[in-house]
Order: structure tokens, then sequence, then C-alpha cells
């Protein structure tokens, strides 16, 4: 593992940029999640939402969407933490299995259960435990996970890819495998699996993850380059769970049909064709390859504006708040932080805490949580991750 030798001013505006700007594309779907297009412009007016519905509070909520994107980074630096504490580490993905049922933990109790076993500081974040639409698939996988049964489920929801970004931002600041493309995203798809078994599930998170690697390594090409890249890699992937076949190999329709949905999504992209009509003929973004798709078309459409793709992400009769959180995520590392309007990054629920999570050096993040354990409750959990 380096040193956090990649933290200069541009990259970390990127990496704030794509947690901000996924949270910030979750909270403005989050408000039109099940509503029609037909619906969304009636209430809304001809251009749909473009300004966040608020809460009495004045708060924009996020959605299960960046709940679980921060229990993914909760568990990046859970498993990079006792690499540099204890010289040892697992599979960066497997050190989410922990955090998604801190997670699950979080839409079952109403606050921190005494009893339970907890690995995330997150866990002292009061506003987490919210019930915000969570997905069917992720509750029923960590219920069986939690319960040591395995996860048997063909979903290829987007649950999984809704949640991958923080693999390539942490992974990319603190230099995890050295930033192999192809074991990199494996993890990344290896953590959308845990919940999400069809492919289609899981296969958009290693897309997802190698685009924002290349974007956060070289921002100068277009997006239609990072993704070219990104499909050419993907049959070499090779999955450690399947006797060490690649990806090509195992899956080769699905990888073609996901290929060819990105292929469409950047040609509806050059045309002139009203975004809503461009989106939904792409899909409903419930899944995810769709919902990859609809993100790219967005972010390839308004590659300029952070706002103006982000806008057109959620405005759809699809998976609004998932559409719009992964082209935040896109567009939010390729233009920086400073590119996302004050307006939504104001009212935005939680943004200390994704921020803390986005930029905090692994010591400082986890450590205080490791000291605060009793010694009896740190030896279970370092056996139980030595196991990992
Ligand atoms: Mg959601």
């Amino acid at each position: 593992m380096r040193e956090n030798e990649s933290y200069t001013p541009r990259s970390m505006d990127q990496v704030l940029g794509c947690m901000i700007g996924g949270a910030v594309g979750d909270a403005l779907g989050y408000a039109v999640e099940f509503m029609s297009y037909d619906s969304i412009v009636k209430e809304y007016g001809e251009r749909g939402i473009t300004r966040y519905r608020l809460d009495r509070h004045g708060v924009a909520e996020i959605s299960d969407d960046t709940q679980m994107s921060l229990f993914t980074a909760a568990g990046i630096l859970l498993g990079m933490t006792r690499g540099q504490m204890r010289g040892i580490m697992g599979r960066i993905d497997t050190y989410c299995h922990w955090t998604y049922l801190d997670w699950l933990h979080t839409q079952e109790w109403k606050s921190r259960h005494e009893d339970a076993r907890v690995d995330s500081w997150l866990m002292d974040v009061s506003e987490l435990y919210a019930q915000r639409a969570p997905g069917n698939t992720c509750l029923s996988a960590l219920r069986s996970l939690e319960a040591g049964k395995e996860v048997r489920n063909n979903s290829c929801g987007c649950g999984g890819v809704m949640r991958t970004a923080p693999m390539a931002l942490l992974s990319e600041l603190h230099g995890y495998a050295d930033g192999d493309k192809l074991y990199c995203d494996m993890c990344a798809s290896e953590a959308a699996r845990l919940t999400h078994e069809h492919p289609l599930g899981f296969i958009p998170s290693a897309i997802l993850n190698d685009m924002l690697m290349q974007i956060l390594e070289d921002d100068g090409r277009r997006l239609e380059d990072y993704v070219a890249e990104a499909l050419q890699r993907l049959p070499e992937i090779v999955s450690r769970e399947d006797e060490g076949k690649k990806y090509g190999d195992l899956w080769p329709d699905e990888i073609r049909k996901q290929g060819r949905l990105l292929g469409k999504a950047l040609e509806l992209a050059a045309t002139d064709i009203e975004d809503h009509y461009a989106i939904e003929s792409i899909g409903g973004g419930w899944t995810g390859h769709e919902a990859l798709a609809i993100a790219v078309y967005s972010a390839a459409r308004h590659r300029g504006s952070f706002e103006d793709a982000v806008v057109s992400c959620v405005n759809h009769s699809g998976d609004s708040d998932s559409t719009g959180a992964i082209c935040g995520n896109i567009m939010g590392a390729l233009l920086g932080r400073s590119a996302i309007p004050a307006c939504f990054i104001d009212s935005l629920e939680l943004r200390n805490v994704i921020e803390e999570i986005a930029t905090g050096p692994v010591y400082r993040v986890h450590h205080q949580r490791i000291r605060s354990l009793r010694h009896s409750r740190e030896e279970a959990l370092e056996h139980e991750i030595l196991r990992t």
C-alpha cells in the first residue's frame, strides 16, 4: 500500500465531487423515484424537478443509495485500517460484507443496539437510522448473510452499482493493489455480488469502478474513451470466486448486452432527441445495466455541466435516485466538487459525514473506533476479519 501521494488539490476536488455528486443526484431523484415522467412535469414544470424538495427542516434527504455508498466506504476503510495497523488484510470487498450488515442494522433498529456486532464508526451517526425506500433485494440478501446463510437470488437490480463509487475513490487515493484495475474492478464487482447474484447486477460495478479510476488518474479524455477502455478490460477480469475463470468466459452474453446498451446510450447522447425520450428508450434504470447506461447517457449528453447532467438523469419514469446517484458520481469525478452549484451542497443531508469518509486518511477515520472496542470484542473482530 502506497502512502497517500495522490492527494493533490485537483484529485481531492474530484474525490469529493464524486461522493457529494452521487449524493446530490440521489437526493434530487429521491423526490421523484416512483413518479412517471408525466406526473413529474405536472408537479414540477416543463424541465421537471431541478431543485431539491426539502423536508420541513430544510434538508434534502439522501436515500438508501447514498446510505449504502457510505457503508461501502466504511468497509474499505475497515480493511485498509487493518492493513496499516496489523500489516495484514483480506480482499477489500470482504470487509463490505460486515459494513453492509451495519447498514442492515440501521434499517431494522431505531438506534444502535448494544448487543449487535458493529464494525463501522457510521453506526454513531443517528441520521442513518432511517428507512429511505431500501431495496428489497439488499435487505433480504443481507438478512441471509446475517443469519450465516448463503445468498440465493438472481437479481440484476441496480442496488449493487448505485453503491460502488467509493471503491474506486478509496482504491485510487490509498493506492490499493497499486491501482491494478483488473483486480480493483473484480473487488468492486464482488462487493455488489454480495447482494445481487445475476451478472447484470454486479458487472456494471466493475465498469463504473474502472471508469472512475481512469477519470481520477487522467481526466483529460472523452467519456467515450473511459467507457471503451472499461469494456475492453471487462472480459479479462479474473473471478477469484469462480475458480480463476475470466469474466469473458463466464458471462459473454451479459457482457455483450451491457456493452450494446452503453453503446446505445453514447449514440443517443450525440443526437438532439429529448432527454426523457432517450432515457426511456434505454430503460427504466431499475436494473444495474440500465442504470449505468442511463447515467452514462446523461453524463455524455451534458458533459460540461454537472447540474444539467444530473437534472436530465432524474427526470424520467424510472429509478430516478439511482440513475441520478450514478450520474452524479461520474460528473462529480469529471468536474470536481467545485463544479457543483452551492444550492445542491448547502442543504444536503449528512454532507459533513460524506466528505469526511471520502477524504479522511485511513487511520484518522477508523482508529478511534478500534480503540474504543473492549479488548475481548477487538479480539473477536480480529479473529473474524482474519477468517475473511
Ligand atoms: Mg434509493
